[in-house]
């Protein structure tokens, strides 16, 4: 399978400035994501799940489910960069 399929990701999201602005990384007490829109989070544990945002948020849906695999991508996109 085409990994960008694979990781649900748009060209849009393939860069770590754009993913920068939509979520922001904690790690207290344990790895998790936040959604700077809505604030919802999600643990590192649960990043194989599709990312729960709040109901109104405009985040919902397509591009905005899996956080952490994206950054997983970008991360190895950004090693192979250099
Ligand atoms: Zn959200």
């Amino acid at each position: 399978m085409d990994t960008l399929k694979w990781l649900n990701l748009t060209p849009q999201l393939s860069d770590v400035d754009t993913w920068a602005k939509l979520w922001s990384v904690h790690d207290d007490p344990s790895p998790h994501i936040r959604c700077r829109i809505c604030d919802g989070y999600q643990q590192l544990r649960d990043s194989s799940k599709p990312f729960v945002h709040s109901p109104n948020c405009k985040l919902m849906g397509g591009q905005s489910r899996f956080p952490w695999r994206d950054l997983l991508w970008i991360a190895g996109n950004v090693q192979e960069a250099y």
